[in-house]
């Protein structure tokens, strides 16, 4: 009897889905799905099960997962410009990776979709003027006012059109010569004067000129040399957004959500009767889960048990942020009893959302010492464990903004609101960013 693949996609609508934003026009809402279940797909499912293989070589300890980009994408980030500082920083990470460690990279962008957020509080408070909390840019908008905080579910569209754009951006930047690994010092060339990261960096890029001129003296010229696969990701937490992006396959008959290749579930919502696990159990795309300091191993062998009960190889990421001072006390228990249980799981750390902090001038901040001591423990645990770190998930932007202090240049709280741009959590800068491939690197090789 064939199943009812329809059906089971709209299970979800029958659970508790928690951080839904209400619409004042229902009707409005199912113009909108509708209009979206009529564009064409942004990914492809042979793509997504592409992904899901070099998933399953990082659950092997084969590879490493290097995921990134906004907290909070915008529609007007969606340039050229931006993208393309995004993805220069991301392509020189990877390449400190992949050569300083010698480790292949999966470089998953946290991009071309990332357009809605979670929020703690439904409200925000302003100078006694008390308005709906800003849930990205596919739901509401940035500025305080009355108007600009009205849900408005066309933006759900515009989501899809600014990820449409900025994947094309990624595709022709990835594929068009750009990521060519001759580039190496083109990615750099503004910053190698102004940072001790950039100059570092290009250290590491004359030894690699140097390595590939040698292996084309010999005649090797690889097709890898010359462009790189780059996934999009973001967190799957509108589901009438996700379920309109859902398609069968033609070729397997199974279901993707075509509106990125990986898609995760947030802290806040990956509750097991929920509806973002229930709707995310029944996709193919490969998956991520975030796991709180307050997870406990049952809840993560239940995770595993319904997302992934198949056990199949690279459909499964759990993403840990525990926090600095936590991490290496609440992770180890958790690993220890996943890997009993057998099923394969990548681990990833996301070293940002434990260590948000509000400064003295309200400015949400992150320190990058605790950024760095987080990864540090995260590998302090695997490797004493003998599993394997397979990856870092952050928040960081091409710009060199004040976001999150200390780091290289020494971002005092003092200067947080020289650039401070985030239109939600605090992102590394590009200096930030490379020293922390750096140390992830040195990790790497221990
Ligand atoms: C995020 O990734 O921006 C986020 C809200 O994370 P978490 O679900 O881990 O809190
Ligand atoms: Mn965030």
């Amino acid at each position: 009897m064939a199943t009812d693949i329809t059906g089971e996609l709209d299970a979800w609508r029958a659970l508790p889905a928690l951080q839904q934003p209400e619409w004042d026009d229902t009707g409005e809402l199912a113009a909108v799905a509708a209009a979206l279940a009529k564009q064409p797909p942004l990914v492809f499912a042979g793509e997504c099960d592409q992904l899901k293989e070099e998933l399953a070589a990082v659950a092997r300890g084969e590879a490493f997962v290097l995921q990134g980009g906004d907290c909070a994408e915008t529609f007007d980030g969606s340039t050229a410009d931006a993208v393309k500082n995004k993805l220069k920083t991301l392509l020189q990470m990877a390449v400190v990776l992949t050569y300083a460690a010698s480790v292949p990279v999966v470089k998953i962008g946290r991009m071309a979709g990332q357009f809605a957020k979670p929020r703690s509080k439904p409200t925000e408070v302003r100078d006694g003027v008390e308005l709906p909390a800003y849930r990205g840019d596919a739901v509401n908008g940035f500025d305080f006012d009355a108007g600009s905080r009205r849900n408005d579910p066309w933006r759900l569209l515009q989501a899809y059109h600014c990820s449409a754009i900025t994947l094309n951006l990624c595709r022709a930047f990835t594929k068009g010569g750009y990521a060519d690994l001759r580039q190496v010092h083109a990615w750099n060339q503004d910053f190698v004067a102004q940072s001790p990261a950039g100059q570092r960096y290009e250290q590491l890029a004359a030894e690699i000129d140097r390595a590939l001129t040698f292996m084309k003296a010999c005649g090797a010229n690889p097709d890898e040399f010359h462009g790189v696969e780059f996934y999009s990701s973001h967190e799957a937490l509108l589901l009438e957004y996700e379920r309109a992006l859902t398609r069968v396959d033609h070729l397997s008959g199974l279901p993707y959500d075509v509106s990125a290749h990986f898609l995760w579930i947030g802290e806040r919502t990956r509750q097991l009767d929920g509806a973002h696990v229930d709707f995310l159990s029944r996709i193919r795309n490969p998956i991520g889960v975030k796991l709180g300091p307050t997870t406990s191993a049952d809840d993560a062998l239940a995770l595993m048990d319904k997302l992934n009960p198949d056990g199949e190889p690279g459909r499964l990421t759990f993403v840990t942020r525990m926090g600095a001072g936590k991490i290496r006390d609440a992770l180890p228990s958790l690993i220890e009893k996943v890997t009993q249980h057998g099923s394969p799981v990548a681990w990833v750390c996301d070293p940002m959302h434990g260590n948000t902090w509000e400064a003295a001038s309200g400015h949400k901040t992150r320190r990058v010492d605790d950024v760095l001591d987080e990864v540090a423990g995260f590998f302090e645990v695997h490797q004493a464990l003998g599993t394997h770190p397979g990856g870092i998930h952050i928040e960081f932007t091409g710009d060199d903004v004040t976001e999150c202090v200390g780091g290289g240049h020494e971002i005092a709280e003092d200067d947080l609101h020289q650039r401070y741009e985030t239109a939600c959590d605090p992102r590394l800068n590009r200096g930030q960013s490379l020293d922390l491939a750096f140390m992830v690197a040195e990790l790497y090789r221990k």
